[in-house]
């Protein structure tokens, strides 16, 4: 999936959780560019993805050792990632006010990036080490024209979204 839809669909999840959590306007700029940032995390293990391509020291091993689509996609990274999270926050005591949506965000666009990986035809490992992969019934295929309507529906409603949260306020 490309780097644009996960984005689309980082900052969609996002706004839909800080609805359901009834975020603050503040609250829901930080769960929103928490779940921008999460969307890409995943891709930390392929150096030539948007953010793996930034983070050149850590991509290469990491793809090195596991492979594009290995631990990164999987349950276990979701469960690592989050008590890594929690421990950085604790150890330099950062205002859990702000810790908390940014946390909430980053949670919820890692698993909206290996929600769309599911959704293509190579699919997730998400019981890696096991090699078996995990492949929804649409089958999109990387940059066909089904990602972009996606994509572009998951921006369209995410403007209309933001536009309707800060109108009323
Ligand atoms: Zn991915």
């Amino acid at each position: 999936m490309l780097a644009f839809t996960h984005t689309a669909a980082g900052c969609a999840f996002a706004l839909l959780v800080a609805e359901y959590l009834h975020a603050s306007p503040s609250q829901a700029i930080l769960i929103v560019a928490g779940g921008i940032l999460g969307s890409h995390l995943p891709d930390i293990d392929h150096p030539k993805s948007a953010f793996g391509s930034r983070v050149k020291p850590l991509s290469i091993p990491l793809s090195a050792i596991f492979g594009h689509r290995g631990i990164t996609h999987s349950l276990l990274a979701v469960v690592g990632m989050y008590g890594l999270i929690w421990w950085v926050f604790n150890v330099v005591h950062w205002q859990r006010g702000y810790a908390v949506p940014v946390v909430v965000g980053v949670a919820v666009g890692y698993l909206s990036h290996l929600l769309g990986d599911w959704m293509t035809n190579s699919g997730v490992p998400l019981l890696w080490p096991s090699k078996r992969r995990f492949v929804a019934p649409l089958k999109l295929c990387t940059g066909d024209l089904r990602e972009y309507v996606l994509a572009f529906a998951m921006y369209g409603w995410s403007v209309m979204d933001c536009v309707r949260v800060f109108h009323t306020i």
